[in-house]
């Protein structure tokens, strides 16, 4: 990655501070949020239009692809790097790179400068923060993020996981019947997500392994890793473990493949509950969303939360839809119509790859499937 570039950055006050204060007040309490030896970075304007318009400039680099990669200038000795595990309200779990846990509150100024964000951190956050007594802190920075999972809220980007690795999309080949326009469903959301997917078929124990061969031909000839697993018999357990080893996953699938068993396999002494019905209730947008991070104990981390899964299933635009499918997207640009539906337009690429054989039917019926907005079954 090329290293960021040092610049300012303009902040906008919140108006709800109306009170005029005197500057020197101003800043001594901005010196103590701040820290000591910033406080040249920093300056303050005062309009003359009764209401103070304040504006700081920030002296600090910018980076990441989001925007939200404001590393301050802050006294880096005094603090402790870590991991946002959950965010509960203003308080935030952070865990430190010695395994320590940390309950942080979030310097004012990053609020200040991310007005615009729902939330300044989210879990999977890279943060530097200053630890105190009792296990406390304070977020002094948050690092820049990649492969963040987010939704936009009323105009708002809501960050719900940052720093994803890979999705680990979670089938069973029985008990419950393998779905796989479910599996298709999930990739598109990787793939809209710009996220690895791997695909995990659990429950093989129950089948003759031969019998998802097509299938897996099929995922992997897309370039998807298909990893067959059972936590009852530990079989493929060990590959799984490899693929989850050090890296941030957020794992996907339906209720009852077996997520949390294949987690307690994948770790033992993990202990989370098995077979429970977990409430994946239909609230529309306010659906518990609140991601947790499970650390592992061979490193790296696993995101298992019922809201996110939803998330993932229901925010794709039925237009987008063909562009997050890998298999049909080199077809579309050769159909005759450049806003080919390909559903019942002549000269359609897609439909002559299926009638020619080269895309697999069942792909494309769940292409149609979701490109007309059915939910998924
Ligand atoms: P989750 O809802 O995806 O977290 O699924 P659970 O881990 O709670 O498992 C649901 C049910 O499937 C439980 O009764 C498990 O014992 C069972 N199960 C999980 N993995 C396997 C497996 O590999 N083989 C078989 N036969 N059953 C499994
Ligand atoms: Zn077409």
């Amino acid at each position: 990655m090329a290293k960021p570039k040092k610049k300012h950055v303009r902040a906008d006050f919140r108006k709800n501070r109306s009170a005029r204060a005197r500057q020197g007040d101003w800043t001594r309490k901005f010196k103590t949020e701040s820290g000591e030896g910033e406080d040249a970075a920093y300056q303050e304007r005062v309009s003359g239009k009764g209401e103070l318009s304040r504006k700081r400039t920030v002296r600090g680099v910018t980076a990441g692809d989001d925007g939200l990669g404001v590393a301050l200038d802050v006294d880096e000795a005094a603090c402790l790097r870590g991991r946002v595990l959950a965010v509960h309200g203003l308080i935030s779990t952070v865990e430190a790179d010695d395994g320590a846990h940390y309950q942080c509150a979030v310097r004012r100024l990053l609020k200040t400068l991310h007005t615009d964000l729902r939330h300044v951190v989210a879990a999977g956050d890279r943060v530097l923060f200053r630890p105190a007594d009792n296990s406390e802190g304070i977020i002094e920075r948050v690092e820049p993020r990649h492969g963040v999972l987010s939704r936009d809220s009323r105009g708002r980007q809501q960050v719900l996981v940052a720093n994803v690795d890979q999705l680990l999309v979670v089938a069973s080949a029985a008990e419950p019947p393998l779905k796989p326009n479910l599996v298709d469903r999930f990739l598109v959301a990787a793939e809209q997500g710009r996220m690895r997917a791997i695909i995990c078929i659990n429950k093989i124990d129950l089948i003759d392994a031969a019998d998802v061969q097509p299938l897996v031909g099929a995922y992997s000839q897309m370039g998807y890793p298909v990893i067959l697993v059972s936590a009852k018999t530990g079989f493929g357990i060990e590959r799984l473990r490899r693929r989850l080893q050090g890296k941030q996953s957020v794992i996907a699938g339906q209720s009852g493949v077996g997520k949390s068993s294949l987690l307690n396999a994948v770790q033992p002494g993990l202990g989370l509950a098995v077979g429970e019905v977990v409430a994946e209730t239909k609230k529309g947008r306010h659906t518990t969303t609140t991601a947790r991070l499970i650390p592992l104990a061979m490193g790296g981390y696993v995101v298992d939360t019922p809201g996110i899964r939803q998330f993932l299933l229901w925010d794709v635009i039925p237009q987008e839809v063909a562009g997050y499918f890998r298999d049909l997207r080199p077809l579309v640009s050769r159909c005759e119509f450049p806003d080919c539906t390909h559903t019942h337009e002549a000269g359609c690429a897609v439909k002559d790859a299926v009638a020619d054989g080269w895309l697999d039917a069942r792909r494309y019926e769940s292409y149609q499937r979701m490109a007309s907005g059915e939910g998924y079954s």
